[in-house]
């Protein structure tokens, strides 16, 4: 299966990847985690990425579409691909249309999540993540079974640097300006689908359950 998900910030990308991955066995490719991996590294991708992310602004579209390029022309995207905040911009989207050609994998279906800004709040302000894994927990709505520690793979959860308020109004923004118009783009393609992320993590991984399994 070759899917997007799409949304917000902290509408629920992550959370319901790692359900999507129990269900389907796909390459994740999520370009936040790509460019954390690369700012732990300090490569030179990574140097530049933390400049624009610190401040909540989008990665100008050449990298990002060059590293995307790279990850799907790689052997296990010949079996599909689950891609997480990608693309977020309209230019992304022409390339990805192209990218996807390349590799006879066009996309089937587009995910996107909502949630209004207050209920993004809550849920940006909450989260801690896995350095190591990425997994998403949240102190209220999802807590690891060990106080501060990945259920998946034993590490300590940390909060992202940028999970304050002041990177999420730009991020915010630039959803609204950027990332928006992403939803009439796939929906004259006939390929985009809403999902009510205001639901518990449970029923929203329902209503993607037989999103999925019409495109299966
Ligand atoms: P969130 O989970 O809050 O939606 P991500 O982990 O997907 O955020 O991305 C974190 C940051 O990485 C974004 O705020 C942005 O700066 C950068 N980023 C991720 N994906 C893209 C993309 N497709 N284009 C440009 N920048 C991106
Ligand atoms: P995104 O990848 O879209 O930025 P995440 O999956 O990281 O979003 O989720 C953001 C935060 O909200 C995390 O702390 C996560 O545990 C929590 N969360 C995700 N989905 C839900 C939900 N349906 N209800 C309550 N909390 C949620
Ligand atoms: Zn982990």
């Amino acid at each position: 299966m070759n899917i997007i998900l799409m949304g917000p910030p902290g509408a629920g990308k992550g959370t319901q990847s790692e359900r999507i991955l129990d269900y389907c066995s796909i390459p994740h490719i999520s370009t936040g985690d790509m460019f954390r991996e690369a700012i732990k590294n300090q490569t030179e991708l990574g140097v530049l990425a933390q400049s624009y992310i610190n401040k909540g602004l989008l990665v100008p579209d050449e990298v990002t579409i060059g590293l995307v390029k790279e990850r799907l022309s790689r052997d296990d995207c010949k079996n599909g691909y689950l891609l997480d905040g990608f693309p977020r911009t309209i230019p992304q989207a022409e390339a990805l249309q192209v990218l996807a050609k390349e590799i006879s994998r066009p996309v089937q279906l587009v995910i996107n999540i909502e949630a209004d800004k207050d209920e993004l709040i809550r849920r940006i302000s909450g989260r801690r993540v896995c350095p190591k894994c990425g997994n998403s927990y949240h102190l209220l709505f999802k807590l690891p079974k060990v106080e501060n520690i990945c259920d998946a793979c034993g590490s300590e959860l940390i909060q992202r640097k940028d999970d304050t308020l002041e990177s999420l109004n730009v991020r915010l923004d630039a959803y609204e300006n950027q990332t928006k118009p992403l939803v009439e783009f796939y929906s004259k393609l006939g390929l985009c689908k809403t999902v009510n992320g205001l639901q518990s993590i449970d029923d929203v991984f329902n209503d993607i359950q037989k999103l999925l399994d019409e495109v299966k």
